[in-house]
């Protein structure tokens, strides 16, 4: 309906791809000029009356060669192109809609009436077949839906979703930023390294409780092994080079390697199986500047990254107590609704279609012993081996992959990886790749939307600030900040003299759980008048009673909100 649009409104646009995608749809044309926020208007107006018109739409078969020429003759090149490039031999299925036909695998609406909600977004610029050395073409994107009310809840998700955009909030809670000698690399602030901190130490507890060796490998290693690894033939265009003395290195864009070569430092028997290593892996990654995105999409990022080295029989066993740490780990996040999906082999891949068959077959039953649904994503596989993935919902009802477990057959034997069996025999272990939170820069990004900043007191930078009246106050404000900051609270203390309201709104604005306000009522009493985030008033409280409130805040993960 869109392309049909813009052909009536500009006859000379020619039509390329325009596949549907999550909550919408895109049609890239080539225009001699920039699509402009009015065409959109314009557009959204004209498929409003074709769908009005109610034109069927329906269905013809063409022999390739044919469908190229229809094509051609009616000046659709890119169209021309695209067919031409489906096999010879093979039929192609056009639909036509009023005086519009396209080339489409459908199936369709029967007619154009059916189409009501829907509404044009945005532009943007894309490459002919996503290629940089080819033309720019300029994209529409849009959003449909059956009913008005999803509509409506859509377009309401996506204003949250930029009113707590992590970027803005990075830059007003002062916690991280980025700059133009450092695409995709993030500079983190006192505040967000906190963030941080808390939530690594957070997961280096959860290696520890689940039975892991904290390890740390070399960021820069030998071509030679990347090549030995597989990453130099599938992965080589993502990975960052460097030179010296007449040797080639790679950047590690992934941990498993080096986690190997650990492994392979030793005689392993399989008493010691399953052994697992876990690291904050600092992995850095080419992607193409466009694609970069805030905390979300970056060049340079830390895993959780585990690795297992274990027999085929303990998959299952592994996979299962993974499940169940994964859960426990986004429930103390603040994450209550999880997806499961099951990622399958992909078309670039190591390893034969046995090894891949006993994969996929391998997570399926894990999956079923601990009596998951789950959906299949058939090839988005990673390269060595098939995958779970786990979706989180956020707040405002938005799906973000974090974690992960794969099983690899591959990678081991490549590498040389072997242990001593119990008849004495050298066999190959299984390895299994895991990460719970993934990028800790990208679960950190996910963390601020998902709270709109707010962010529980367990993981706040600062979880409350000392507000001194006047200036009879400040030697007690320093001391009530010292007391929390000797027990292992994140304190700061305000004793600029400014009033107390000035003060008050500005730190509100910082999102702080608590705000705690002292005067010479407060000094005679040992006491602090508290203010929980979003301006309520707990009134005065002994300092102790305090303490006891901040410290359940942090024990149960939630808080000074009742979540
Ligand atoms: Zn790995």
């Amino acid at each position: 309906l869109l392309a049909y649009a813009v052909k009536e409104l500009f006859p000379e646009a020619q039509v390329t791809i325009g596949p549907v995608i999550e909550n919408g749809f895109y049609y890239d044309f080539s225009f001699h000029r920039p699509f402009t926020p009015d065409d959109l208007v314009a557009l959204e107006k004209r498929m409003a009356e074709l769908a009005k018109k109610d034109e069927p739409v329906t269905r013809t078969v063409m022999p390739r060669d044919q469908a190229v020429q229809f094509f051609k003759d009616q000046g659709e090149h890119y169209k021309a192109e695209i067919i031409a490039s489906i096999p010879q031999g093979e039929d192609v299925s056009l639909y036509t809609e009023g005086k519009f036909t396209d080339l489409c695998r459908g199936p369709h609406v029967p007619s154009t009436g059916k189409l009501k909600v829907f509404k044009l977004m945005k532009l943007a610029g894309a490459y002919w077949r996503g290629d940089s050395k080819n033309e720019m073409l300029q994209r529409i994107y849009g959003t449909a839906w059956l009913k008005k009310e999803d509509q409506d809840a859509y377009l309401h998700m996506l204003e949250e979703a930029e009113k707590r955009d992590h970027r803005r909030l990075g830059r007003h809670l002062d916690l991280f930023h980025f700059q133009d000698e450092a695409p995709g690399l993030v500079f983190w602030h006192p505040k967000g390294w906190s963030i941080w901190q808390t939530v690594e130490q957070y997961m280096r507890k959860v290696y520890q409780d689940e039975g892991y060796h904290e390890v740390k490998a070399p960021q820069i290693l030998d071509r030679g092994l990347w090549e030995k690894s597989g990453h130099w033939d599938n992965y080589k265009e993502n990975m960052f080079t460097t030179e010296s003395e007449n040797r080639s290195y790679a950047l590690k864009p992934m941990n498993c390697p080096g986690h190997v070569q650990i492994f392979n430092s030793g005689l392993h028997s399989y008493r010691e199986l399953p052994l697992r290593y876990g690291e904050f892996g600092q992995c850095h990654r080419n992607e193409p500047s466009g694609a970069l995105h805030g905390l979300m999409r970056v060049r340079g990022f830390t895993q959780d990254d585990g690795h297992i080295f274990c027999t085929e029989d303990q998959i299952q066993s592994e996979v299962a107590s993974f499940d169940k740490a994964v859960r426990a780990v986004y429930t103390d996040f603040g994450f209550s609704e999880v997806d499961v999906k099951l990622a399958l082999r992909p078309a670039k891949r190591v390893g034969d279609d046995a090894i891949w068959d006993k994969a996929e077959e391998a997570l399926r039953g894990a999956l079923r012993a601990s009596g998951q649904t789950w959906e299949e994503l058939p090839g988005e596989g990673a390269f060595y081996g098939p995958k779970i993935e786990y979706h989180l919902k956020d707040s405002i009802g938005r799906s973000w992959q974090c974690g992960t477990m794969q099983v690899d057959f591959s990678m081991p034997a490549r590498l040389g990886a072997e242990y001593v069996a119990e008849d004495n025999a050298r066999k190959v272990p299984v390895m299994l790749h895991r990460a719970i939170v993934g990028s800790l820069e990208r679960f950190i990004g996910i963390l601020i939307e998902n709270h709109a900043g707010n962010m529980p007191a367990w993981l706040a930078p600062t979880q409350a600030v000392v507000l001194n009246i006047s200036e009879n106050s400040a030697a007690y404000a320093q001391q009530v900040q010292q007391l929390l900051k000797k027990q292992g609270f994140r304190v700061d203390a305000d004793l600029r003299n400014e009033k107390i309201t000035y003060k008050i709104r500005e730190h509100a604005l910082q999102k702080l759980p608590y705000l705690l306000v002292v005067g010479d009522k407060e000094r005679e009493s040992n006491t602090v008048a508290v203010r929980a985030r979003g301006g309520v008033d707990l009134g005065v409280m002994p300092l102790d009673a305090f303490v006891a409130r901040l410290q359940q805040d942090i024990s149960q993960k939630v808080g000074p909100e009742l979540n």
